[in-house]
């Protein structure tokens, strides 16, 4: 028996971050390297913020790279954390804005809590230090792994998460993010499609995946990540076949952060298992009249 032949997806990336969330680069130096890798199409999808988009627009313009408005949720399903992509989206909507706000002040209220257990461990000033890294008040607990990293207290990021920043490590502080199913009715109310990210990075059973994916469906979402970097080809397969099994659509990103991570580069994802369908395709159904797939404009 033959393959069949998937869809291509090294001219698309819907999945990456810059530093208006917790990556490394400028919103701009993120297009052009995606640009420069050969992607045509691509979402930058900072953590719970659209901050980065006006420079990432003005800089897709100049690269002629199709940049789609999106944004990464943090959110709760069936009790736990999860993310979700935002795609196209239109970021002025009130519901995505009241969101947003509400999402920031969690972060905030969050990060001044791990602060201060940190403190507590003989770790002083780690907010106002962290906030001068971030060179923003949107704070991430990267940002926080970063410090502790740059002053000693552990070898790398992993480290930093799984002795001091992970679920009941030493600085933990659980997040009361909102509920996923209002997270995908703003996406939605916004114009936007609602994506499920990295559904094999959580940690989940095959069976938890499965039904996870299944609660995100019934939650009014519209797609699962599939095609992610060096995924071996039987779990793509697998994770493919739990996408298509739940009725979703199927995405395509890198969640790139860092050049330094060198396993995460763009233009390199695999194809998307035949059968599948593309969720880029989804932007122009009839069912997301409202999403816009040009470039949109903003004001400075
Ligand atoms: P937050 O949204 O503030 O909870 O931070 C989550 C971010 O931390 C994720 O988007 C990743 O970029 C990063 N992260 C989570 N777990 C790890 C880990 N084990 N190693 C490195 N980075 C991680
Ligand atoms: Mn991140
Ligand atoms: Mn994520
Ligand atoms: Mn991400």
């Amino acid at each position: 028996m033959s393959a069949v032949a998937g869809t291509d997806c090294r001219e698309v990336d819907l999945h990456c971050h810059s530093t208006a969330s917790d990556g490394t680069l400028p919103p701009a130096e993120v297009v052009a390297r995606a640009a420069a890798a050969g992607i045509r199409t691509l979402a930058l999808t900072d953590h719970d913020t659209v901050a980065g988009l006006p420079e990432a627009a003005a800089a897709a313009r100049q690269c002629g790279v199709r940049l789609l408005p999106a944004v990464e949720l943090s959110c709760r399903l069936a009790e736990r954390d999860v993310h979700i992509v935002g795609l196209g989206i239109d970021v002025s909507h009130p519901a995505m804005l009241s969101l947003l706000d509400q999402l920031d002040r969690e972060r905030a209220r969050r990060a001044a809590a791990i602060a201060r257990k940190l403190e507590h461990a003989g770790i002083p000033q780690a907010l106002e230090r962290c906030q001068r890294l971030a060179g923003h008040g949107r704070l991430t607990r990267t940002h926080f792994a970063r410090l502790l990293v740059a002053e000693g207290h552990c070898r790398n990021l992993p480290q930093a998460f799984s002795r001091w920043l992970g679920t009941r490590k030493r600085a933990y502080e659980p997040a009361r993010w909102n509920a996923a199913e209002e997270c995908i009715d703003s996406i939605h109310r916004a114009g936007g499609v609602a994506i499920l990210a990295h559904p094999m990075r959580y940690g989940w059973t095959h069976t938890r995946r499965r039904a996870m994916l299944a609660a995100f469906a019934d939650a009014g979402g519209d797609a699962a990540e599939v095609s992610t970097p060096a995924v071996p080809p039987d779990q793509l397969r697998m994770v493919g076949a739990d996408c298509g099994a739940a009725g979703l659509a199927a995405s395509a990103g890198s969640d790139f952060h860092d050049p330094g991570q060198r396993w995460i580069r763009f233009g390199a994802l695999p194809p998307l298992p035949a059968g599948l369908r593309p969720v880029w395709k989804l932007l122009t159904d009839a069912r997301h009249p409202a999403a816009r797939v040009d470039p949109p404009e903003f004001s400075p």
